[in-house]
């Protein structure tokens, strides 16, 4: 690592004022001489494709700069405590005292700083062979991989041996290395810059033999970072991305690295939304679907066109082992059409209510309930050899239900609704918490704004929880003082009712906002059997109307408790008008509860006597 370090330095210094405003590698190199940033920048500067560094050290210093040793999904792991680390520390530099007794070492803080230091006042009679980068490498990796009898003893040897080679500053960096602990900042994300440098270096001064003007360099950066980061958002694995660019450079790597089966990608995430208005704010004039939002475990699930299935989780473990269940049911949701493919889905257990809806009547045996895990697929990323990340959702939706088949129990699609309309989400919302879901997830489904966004949170997925239905605190007592006419099934009763709060200061009533969602025929029939004789030809004096037009007004005497998931601003309706603003305040989907009580309790709350919600 450090002759990488001194070979690359003379390049470092010609290209430095070029990299000058390139973030931290190319400083951090020139400022001191730390072998892991200093990786990082060789990766930034020409030592990269040159021929004294092959594509394997490459990738290795790539893994080194990033403290792994492979990719995510693959589980290798050093596994190495501070304790054994003290101890390799310790047997390395004071072999005599038999390690043990220098435990107090960690008391000394930085691990790495206590291993150069001891390593530099140690006389050594032979300067060590210089460590290289295949050899520090497969020594990580052999401590990586070493597993059984006496493995701590075993990687301790390992450590020893590498710390004995050390030299200057290395020792520093491998115990940082193998702590887990690099301090280098910002590791992944200068790693994924560094290459484009590279690139510009490499293919860009060599194919047009002179250097670019700083304007053109720094457009031509930027365009390059963003490459690398949606090439490998989409293939999250340096073993791949490296080597296509050095192989054909940052402007072919597109073309070479696409989402493969196997390779699990950083999944698309939602922004949190606190209620249906801000979805609507987000979404309304565009073409969305709703889909419940299940309660489990996000699954990714692979499978490569040899009938290899792998299913991995949010963070891109390898999870095939934890759902056997699943991987053995995933045959039969398969149409014969179908070879390979990546599907997004949620991983969860039977909901119990439709468990228990399923279940005999009687004489259940406790022996004979099992939950299998049932996956609910809600996106095709991949398909037969096929990216489908910039297809909109649309269309990875159509082809996701032509080739898998619904499996009871076991593989199912998620529940969606295209619907548009706040009543319709507000149902919607409200029937998947009954069955059991955390509410819903609300997705743009065509142009590309649906597009696929591996690893990003995106505002073209929204989630919209369920304890949005608790709405924004207490619930209001509300007087029913018109309603609207029904329309298609309800033509015969009111479909829909005007509320109104009771200002106790001006003995007015204040009208709030409509409802009309949340209520059964037979609550309809039953409000209109009770509201019908409360008719009144002309709106009341004391009731201020402001813009609301019922098609009848009552006598305000029945009041009913209300849930609202936000309140708004309104033109229409009067309520605390001119106390915030000149505009009146309004509910935002407002949600009967129940019948509170009748107007006559509510008068004699009025003439003195104190009751819950009077004011409202
Ligand atoms: P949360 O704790 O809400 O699950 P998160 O950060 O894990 O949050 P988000 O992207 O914010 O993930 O929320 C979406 C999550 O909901 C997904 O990661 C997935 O596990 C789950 N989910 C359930 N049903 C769906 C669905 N139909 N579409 C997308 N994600 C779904």
């Amino acid at each position: 690592v450090a002759a990488l370090t001194s070979d690359v330095e003379d390049e470092i210094d010609a290209v430095e004022s070029d990299l000058d405003e390139e973030g931290p590698s190319a400083e951090k190199v020139v400022n001191s001489k730390m072998c892991a940033p200093s990786i990082s920048a060789c990766l930034g500067i020409d030592l990269m494709p040159s021929r004294r560094t092959t594509t394997r050290a490459c990738l290795q210093a790539v893994y080194l700069c990033i403290n792994r040793l492979c990719p995510d999904y693959m589980g290798v792991e050093l596994g190495i405590g501070e304790s054994l680390l003290v101890k390799a520390i310790a047997e390395s530099y004071w072999p005599q005292s038999g390690g043990e007794s220098r435990t107090d070492l960690k008391k000394e803080g930085d691990l790495g700083l206590v291993a150069m230091n001891s390593k530099n006042s140690q006389k050594t009679l032979f300067k060590p062979k210089p460590l290289t980068l295949p050899f520090v490498f497969s020594k990580l990796k052999e401590i990586a991989l070493t597993t059984g009898n006496a493995s701590q003893a075993k990687k301790v040897g390992i450590i020893t041996k590498l710390l004995a080679a050390c030299q200057d500053v290395e020792a520093k960096y491998i115990v940082r290395s193998l702590e887990g602990k690099l301090r280098i900042g910002n590791a992944e994300r200068s790693v994924l810059v560094a290459p484009r440098a590279g690139g510009r270096c490499w293919l860009e001064k060599e194919r047009l033999g002179k250097r670019w003007s700083q304007d053109k360099l720094a457009t031509r950066l930027e365009q390059g970072t963003e490459i690398m980061k949606s090439v490998y958002s989409e293939l999250p694995s340096y073993d791949s991305v490296i080597p296509a660019l050095l192989e054909v450079g940052i402007d072919g790597i597109r073309e070479k690295c696409k989402l493969t089966p196997g390779v699990p990608l950083k999944p698309m995430l939602a922004k949190p939304t606190k209620a249906i208005g801000e979805v609507l704010d987000r979404f309304e004039g565009k073409r969305f679907t709703c889909e419940y939002k299940y309660d489990g475990e996000r699954a990714q699930v692979h499978r490569l066109a040899d009938g290899t299935v792998g299913v991995f989780s949010r963070n891109s473990e390898d999870m095939s082992k934890k759902y056997p269940d699943l991987v053995e049911q995933l045959p039969k949701c398969i149409k014969e059409s179908t070879q390979s493919f990546v599907i997004d889905a949620e991983a969860g257990q039977l909901l119990p209510f439709q468990e228990l809806s399923r279940r005999k009547r009687k004489d259940v045996k406790v022996e004979d309930i099992q939950v299998r895990v049932s996956l609910f697929a809600f996106d095709l990323l991949y398909l037969n050899g096929e990216p489908l990340l910039q297809k909109t959702l649309e269309e990875r939706r159509k082809l996701l239900r032509e080739h898998f088949t619904i499996v009871p129990g076991e593989f199912d699609f998620a529940k969606s609704s295209d619907s548009e309309t706040t009543d319709e989400i507000q149902v919607f919302l409200e029937t998947s918490v009954k069955d059991g879901c955390e509410g819903l997830m609300v997705k743009m489904l065509d142009t590309p704004a649906s597009y696929y966004e591996p690893s990003r949170r995106s505002v073209n997925w929204l989630k919209l929880k369920k304890d949005y239905l608790a709405g924004v605190g207490d619930s209001l007592d509300l007087v029913v003082v018109g309603a609207y006419f029904g329309k298609g099934k309800r033509t015969s009763v009111y479909g829909a009712f005007l509320l109104a709060c009771y200002d106790s200061d001006g003995e007015a009533y204040q009208t709030i906002c409509k409802i009309g969602t949340g209520f059964s025929e037979e609550f309809l029939q039953q409000a209109y059997d009770t509201l019908k004789p409360l008719e009144i030809a002309q709106v009341r004096g004391d009731i201020k109307a402001g813009g609301a037009k019922p098609d009848v007004w009552f006598e305000p005497k029945v009041v009913w408790e209300v849930l609202t998931a936000d309140l708004s601003l309104s033109p229409i309706y009067t309520a605390a008008q001119g106390l915030v603003e000149d505009r009146g305040i309004s509910l935002r989907f407002p949600r009967f509860i129940r019948i509170a009580e009748m107007y006559e309790r509510q008068s004699l709350a009025q003439s003195g006597s104190k009751k819950k919600g009077g004011d409202d």
